[in-house]
């Protein structure tokens, strides 16, 4: 009956979904969740703000093959995200920048900050923390230990319950210093929300009739893996077909070389009856509270509405078997687990009839523009 069946309908199964459907492929696309969008879904909620309800997605690129692929199943509208952290005591630009500098130092302290920065790294450079911290210079090894210790080692204990070094390189850089007084968060040459929110895009990636959504299906009810042979079955019949699996990939193989470590976190939502609760959609709390970071919605939508609603970010640790707990947003990046997944994949490669994709999948820090990269290329490499 079908001739791919596709667990989660995230942007690596639903791009997957309505790439293959355009060549007539007959789908079943499944998710536990009640929903489609995986962690990309909004909605309206009760104050018909629109939120995220998996925390703030923005969406920037510079990929236009990826920006031109999915604004043909969404209009946008353009917008920049900005961010601060409060440290000591004040709202400060991150990534952290020259403004910052200027703000956060004495005047002379900071023209010779910012004078060395300029001068060993030029402007507009975008310098990794722990690669800042090892510089030789005494001024920028001050500065490299104030950012470091102010910004990111309470901030990444939070997010991971981990230090800096103890995650891969590219967690940090991912908010790099930037020598620089541009503001924004991102810099890429593509940066917009999609203007009737993530969900539509979702609805219209899969609104093809060649695509069968089942909602609220944990795949394990209506399939079986034999994760000896790899022979699938659909509702007790075998399934000839390929199995596409963007979920956690020690849950496909049953766990056999043990589990992966993955972040969960806990979202509260917060209705506030002002006009503004904060001057940016995020603003990050590094050292204070037990959240990272609080989010206003409206900004991202330019919604005009009374009242507000923030969620605040608090990371805790995963674990399947808590249902406030089981949600895996990110995989931990440290040389351990990337090893205990490359077991897994090693021994999924003997499985010619699955394609493993996707975030959890592939434990990679996929943002959604090399989500949607990943799986177009996958689409055109394979099928
Ligand atoms: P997901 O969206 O997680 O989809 C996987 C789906 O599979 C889920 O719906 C899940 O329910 C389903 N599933 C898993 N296991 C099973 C099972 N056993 N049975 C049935 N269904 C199953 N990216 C950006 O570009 N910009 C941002 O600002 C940004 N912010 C983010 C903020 C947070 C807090 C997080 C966690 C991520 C953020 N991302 C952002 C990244 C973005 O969410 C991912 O790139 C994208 O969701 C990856 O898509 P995916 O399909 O791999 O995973
Ligand atoms: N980070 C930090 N302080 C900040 C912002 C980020 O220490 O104010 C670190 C932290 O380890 C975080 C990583 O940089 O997990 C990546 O941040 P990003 O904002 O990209 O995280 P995401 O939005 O993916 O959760």
């Amino acid at each position: 009956m079908f001739d791919y069946i596709i667990i989660g309908a995230g942007f690596a199964g639903s791009v997957l979904a309505e790439r293959l459907a355009s060549r007539q492929k007959r789908l079943l696309v499944i998710d536990k969740r009640r929903h489609i969008g995986g962690n990309c879904y909004d909605c309206f909620d009760e104050h018909g703000v629109l939120i995220h309800q998996y925390g703030p997605h923005l969406f920037h690129t510079d990929n236009k093959a990826v920006f031109d692929y999915l604004g043909q199943f969404t209009e946008w509208r353009n917008y920049q995200h900005h961010v601060l952290a409060f440290i000591d005591g004040q709202n400060v630009p991150a990534p952290f920048n020259l403004n910052a500098i200027e703000q956060l130092f004495p005047k002379v302290l900071a023209e010779t900050l910012t004078a060395k920065l300029m001068s060993i790294y030029g402007y507009g450079k975008k310098v990794p923390i722990l690669e800042l911290r090892q510089h030789e210079d005494a001024d920028l090894k001050f500065l490299a230990d104030f950012i470091y210790d102010k910004l990111f080692v309470n901030y990444t204990a939070k997010q991971w319950g981990l230090k800096p070094e103890e995650i891969a390189g590219e967690v940090t850089a991912r908010v790099p210093v930037h020598v620089s007084r541009d503001n924004r968060y991102f810099q890429d040459r593509y940066q917009a929300v999609p203007k009737h929110g993530y969900t539509k895009i979702f609805e219209n990636l899969l609104k093809s009739p060649n695509i069968n959504v089942m909602l609220q299906t944990e795949f394990k009810s209506v399939m079986d893996f034999d994760t000896e042979s790899g022979a699938l079955r659909l509702f007790g019949s075998p399934f000839k077909g390929e199995l596409i699996y963007t979920g956690m990939i020690d849950e496909l193989f049953d766990y056999r070389f043990g589990e992966l470590p993955y972040r969960s976190l806990r979202f509260d939502f917060e209705h506030h009856s002002v006009e503004q609760f904060q001057a940016t959609t995020t603003v990050n709390y590094p050292n204070d509270y037990d959240y990272t970071r609080i989010t206003e919605f409206k900004h991202i939508n330019a919604q005009k509405i009374a009242g507000t609603t923030v969620v605040k970010e608090f990371p805790q640790a995963f674990d399947r078997h808590d249902a406030g707990k089981d949600i895996p947003y990110y995989p931990i990046f440290t040389d351990a687990n990337a090893k205990k997944y490359t077991q897994y994949q090693e021994y999924a490669e003997q499985f010619k009839n699955i394609t493993l994709v996707g975030r959890l999948a592939e434990n990679r820090y996929y943002d959604m523009d090399d989500m949607v990269a990943r799986a177009l290329q996958l689409f055109n490499d394979k099928w």
